[in-house]
């Protein structure tokens, strides 16, 4: 048994944050807009939400978000993903002036080549307005076809876990996941309270490491978490001289995935962040196909896709 190269899924990835320099220079010059480096430098979480937003600033028209998607896909094929969760935010397309009801209805409706198997999850923005919420929460159901899940992310700080209990109960019901960015900058606690509202799936949930009760919460509810390493080392949710949790996570059992976030905005890719996760689990055999696998397990793929891609490239 082994891992192939050639079939790598990623679970974590917000299409805003897969422009690399190359699509910014590309937009700019598009967009006569003038290019900005900076957006690329963060200092800290804060400073990395406004570079995102920085980054939506240059797309000004619905086909800019089809040629970041198209560009990303390509990208993620040339580096052997055979499956990908894409994470869009229709309300912050609508802050930086583009259409957030047309843009979806644009980016899910058209007939693009798929380039490589993916699911959308619709994002919202926590710290904002319960308006752009609850649109963005309408895009999603309005497009289940492709949207499996809705997402939370933005300052955990000023809008704790508890303000988004509603949202499990009425993704449930209306046939979809939710899976909130949680315990990436918040305290271990914001984690559990998420397992207790229902979370099988959360965003980051790297401070969960710092809780023994938490981690044991996690494995006892089967929670899956998506780690992104250099994410977190570089907006500063992992200080820089401290290990990253990723082995602990590893050795206690907890179920993950590797991802890479905003793979643009963070100069990654998904075979780098693999790689460092071999390393941070000492080049264990077998435990980049234990990531893997669970990350199929974990995805929001039918049962029978999900079979299909293990018989075809784990087995
Ligand atoms: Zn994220």
């Amino acid at each position: 048994m082994a891992l192939k190269p050639s079939a790598l899924i990623e679970l974590h990835l917000h299409l805003e944050g897969s422009i690399y320099p190359s699509d910014a220079i590309f937009l700019c010059q598009k967009n006569k807009i003038p290019f900005n480096n900076n957006m690329y430098r963060h200092s800290n979480f804060e400073i990395f939400l406004k570079h995102f937003g920085d980054a939506v600033s240059l797309l000004k028209d619905k086909e800019d978000l089809v040629f970041i998607l198209q560009n990303h896909l390509k990208r993620l094929k040339r580096w052997g993903v055979v499956y990908a969760e894409i994470r869009v935010s229709p309300s912050v397309w609508e802050r930086f002036g583009l259409n957030a009801e047309e843009s979806a209805k644009y980016l899910f409706s058209s007939n693009l080549d798929p380039i490589i198997k993916h699911n959308f999850i619709v994002e919202s923005v926590r710290h904002w307005d319960k308006e752009s919420i609850e649109r963005d929460f309408n895009i999603a159901i309005k497009y289940k076809n492709k949207v499996k899940a809705f997402g939370i992310g933005g300052n955990e700080i000023l809008a704790p876990i508890e303000d988004f209990k509603f949202l499990f109960e009425e993704c449930s019901k209306n046939g979809i996941v939710f899976i909130p960015h949680c315990g990436e900058v918040s305290p271990a606690d914001e984690v559990l309270k998420a397992i207790e509202y229902g979370a099988k799936k959360i965003g980051h949930g790297i401070k969960s490491s710092q809780s023994e009760i938490v981690m044991n919460k996690l494995k006892e509810n089967d929670v899956h978490l998506e780690i992104c390493p250099t994410s977190n080392l570089l907006t500063g949710a992992v200080k820089r001289n401290s290990p990253h949790p990723l082995k602990t996570f590893y050795d206690y059992k907890v179920e993950f995935s590797v991802s890479t976030d905003d793979p643009g905005l963070f100069l990654t890719t998904i075979k780098k962040e693999l790689f460092f996760a071999e390393k941070m689990l000492e080049n264990q055999s077998e435990a980049l196909l234990i990531i893997q696998k669970d990350a199929l397990k974990a995805s929001l793929l039918t049962p029978k896709e999900k079979e299909f891609i293990l018989t075809k490239y784990y087995l």
